[in-house]
């Protein structure tokens, strides 16, 4: 009997909030490779924000999700078979393999498969030495430009992007400043990342709290902030930006559903001269190289913290990404598929 693919499709397109019904659980024959295939059994998958509005059909970044084909992803694994010269069982890999427990990868076509370093934990290159590593690198260093003695602030904070953003601050000598749901999160992102703060916005529902409680966290106002979540956590920032100040703007999570999230406050933009730039890093190739030295010698070392939360088996992935899309994760959501 051929080797069994469990596998997570795209069943139907949600309206609003995703639900498991928009996701089946189906089970295929893994085929015999062809020349230059490798085949790898994956050990973790990851679960991004960024897969919520592929699940769209309507415009954007990037292209829609197809229906009843698997869901796209990164997924780390082992090379368990091999017609290619370069890829031999045993080998680490990371690639784009989605929600599945077997992906065939055509080695021939660059770039679509990497060996990685055995010396770092496989799930990391999913999330701190993987592309949300370098969303917040690029965003820090690209767009901020962050000098040290200055203020940086950072939304979802103890998110795979947002805990790399601020030790990264951290280490340029800046203040860090995060932003985060509940108690236990914001003390992980203070006392365990170094964040010199963090403030629970569920404490804070309207822009004048949220305010003060940046006035207290930031008392020389803010210099750079890295924008992942939009609505009254991005007006209450531009109420205590300083004049020149840059904006990176990331992702904006709060409207990801489709519900509206206006900038109550656009004048303050023009009164306080301030940059913002949107950006998608896989349009940004050209850092990843140096950008993934700086986070793999900090992860490798212990300088650089990170924390999962890992859902046990495939078919844990629908209900593991809708928990994500409403903060129940803690650091980058994975699914240890073995
Ligand atoms: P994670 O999946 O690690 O964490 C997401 C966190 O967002 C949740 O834990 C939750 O934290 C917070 N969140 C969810 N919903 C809301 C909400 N309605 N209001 C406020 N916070 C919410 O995320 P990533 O680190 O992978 O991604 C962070 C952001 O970066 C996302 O917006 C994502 O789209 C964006 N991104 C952009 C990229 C780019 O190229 N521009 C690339 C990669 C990511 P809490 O409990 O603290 O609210």
């Amino acid at each position: 009997m051929p080797l069994q693919n469990r596998q997570i499709v795209l069943r139907s397109r949600p309206n609003g909030e995703p639900t498991v019904e928009n996701f089946e659980l189906v089970t295929t024959p893994v085929p015999e490779l062809s020349a230059g295939q490798v085949l790898v059994r994956h050990h973790f998958l990851s679960l991004d924000p960024y897969m919520r509005g592929r699940m769209n059909e309507g415009k954007s970044y990037a292209k829609p999700q197809p229906l009843g084909e698997v869901m796209l992803g990164a997924a780390v694994g082992e090379v368990v078979d091999s017609k290619s010269d370069f890829f031999k069982p045993g080998d680490k890999v990371l690639g784009m393999g989605g929600w599945q427990e077997y992906s065939i990868v055509d080695s021939t076509q660059r770039g679509m498969l990497q060996k990685v370093d055995p010396k770092i934990p496989l799930s990391a290159y999913l999330g701190s030495v993987g592309m949300p590593g370098v969303t917040a690198w690029y965003g820090l260093e690209k767009i901020i430009h962050p000098k040290s003695g200055q203020t940086i602030v950072v939304s979802a904070a103890s998110s795979a992007v947002g805990s790399v953003l601020g030790q990264l601050a951290k280490f340029r000598g800046c203040r860090a400043v995060g932003i985060a749901g509940g108690a236990e999160k914001c003390a992980y992102v203070r006392d365990e990342l170094g964040f010199d703060a963090c403030i629970d916005y569920r404490e804070h529902k309207d822009v004048r709290s949220l305010s003060q409680a940046l006035g207290a966290a930031a008392p020389s106002g803010i210099d750079g902030y890295f924008e992942n979540v939009g609505g009254v956590i991005l007006d209450a920032v531009l109420t205590r930006m300083n004049a020149f100040g840059r904006i990176a703007l990331c992702g904006l999570i709060a409207g990801y559903n489709g519900e509206p999230i206006p900038i109550q406050y656009p004048q303050l933009l023009l009164a306080s001269r301030l940059t913002l730039e949107a950006f998608i890093v896989s349009e940004h190739m050209e850092v990843w190289p140096e950008a993934l030295r700086e986070l793999a010698e900090a992860v490798a070392t212990g300088k650089l913290k990170y924390r999962e939360t890992i859902a046990e088996g495939i078919a844990s992935a629908p209900s593991a990404f809708l928990g994500m899309l409403r903060g129940k994760n803690f650091g980058k959501q994975v699914v240890k598929v073995i």
